[in-house]
């Protein structure tokens, strides 16, 4: 994109952003479930990490909670997109709970890869957030091979039992080039490590963060809806500052974005993270617009058409109902 003139205004748009096929999925299940069923319909966890998604679920008769055991005996929880270890799913067996689960397909593959692992005594050096429901679930699968790995920082002082005997797997919404640094720093100190059988950082993950790359030199200000709990939408701040744009900041809604950010900025990014509605975007937008920045000039990394299957246990039950 050709640089404006001096003072001009103008807004530079990430393609791809916004929602990823596991989102969709996610959000789709509660949908379809809640008319389906009626309300109630519990959801363990926040379906997505977007505020503006799940008070639009509340309202609609979703009950988000923190733990199986808040949910009534025999009815219907919906496990969230991050997933679940399987000491949850016994849980709500044990409850005699109805579950559907939409755990992302491409989170499945990750706790796959562990299980396998596991089962030829490797340890898994599994980088990641500590804390995020999303590594909860994976480090579940094999609480006892597994250890998290933070950061660079943390690769460097790791202790292990058998370095001849080291995996290392990812969270699917990291920073690809500082897990690649921490990876890199893993294989210095354990050149036995083994690789997964392919990437975990999602392709959402990885193209929003491409987008972000391609045009963050030329912004004075990255705007990144998305809400502070959700570990894509962050990453994609820290990538735009890292890859130079001035200042960069994550809103969940354009009402959070401060006036004293635009001074002296001609160049706004905008981007927006997996689990976050367009129609969220287009709030940003318009309070850009009235601001005068109106020229919205889009910045295509990458084409998506992945669609994935709602969870079977739904689609059977639509099926039934015709
Ligand atoms: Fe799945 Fe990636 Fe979306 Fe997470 S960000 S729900 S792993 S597609």
């Amino acid at each position: 994109t050709p640089a404006p003139a001096t003072g001009e205004k103008r807004v530079l748009l990430a393609a791809p952003r916004g929602y990823c096929a596991g989102v969709d999925r996610a959000v789709v299940t509660v949908e379809k479930a809640l008319e389906l069923y009626g309300p109630p319909v519990y959801v363990r966890k926040e379906i997505v990490h977007n505020k503006h998604v799940v008070r639009t679920l509340e309202r609609r008769g979703a009950i988000f909670v923190q733990e199986t055991d808040e949910v009534p005996e025999g009815a219907r929880v919906i496990f969230s997109a991050h997933g679940v270890s399987p000491a949850v799913h016994a849980e709500a067996a044990a409850l005699q709970l109805q579950t559907i689960d939409a755990t992302c397909p491409l989170v499945t593959k990750v706790h796959r890869e562990a299980i396998r692992f596991a089962s030829e005594d490797y340890t898994i050096l599994l980088v990641g957030h500590t804390g995020h429901e999303e590594v909860e679930g994976t480090a579940g699968e094999a609480p006892e091979n597994t250890i998290v790995v933070e950061d660079p920082a943390h690769a460097a002082a790791v202790e292990v039992p058998d370095p001849g005997r080291l995996a290392w797997l990812s969270q699917t919404t990291l920073s690809v080039d500082e897990t690649m640094q921490t990876v890199a720093v893993l294989r210095e100190r354990f050149p036995h490590l083994q690789d997964p059988p392919s990437d975990d950082i999602c392709y959402a993950t990885q193209n929003r963060q491409v987008a972000v790359k391609q045009m963050a030199a030329d912004c004075d200000l990255m705007i990144v809806v998305g809400s502070q709990n959700s570990s894509n939408s962050k990453r994609l701040v820290e990538v735009a500052l890292e890859y130079g744009s001035r200042d960069g900041h994550l809103v969940d809604y354009a009402d959070e974005i401060d006036e004293a950010w635009l001074a002296g900025v001609s160049t706004v990014g905008v981007t927006s993270g997996a689990s976050v509605p367009e129609v969220l975007v287009r709030d940003v937008l318009d309070w850009l617009e009235e601001r005068g920045y109106a020229d919205v000039q889009a910045v295509t990394a990458a084409q998506e058409s992945l669609l994935f299957a709602l969870p079977t246990e739904l689609r059977r039950d639509l099926k039934a109902a015709g």
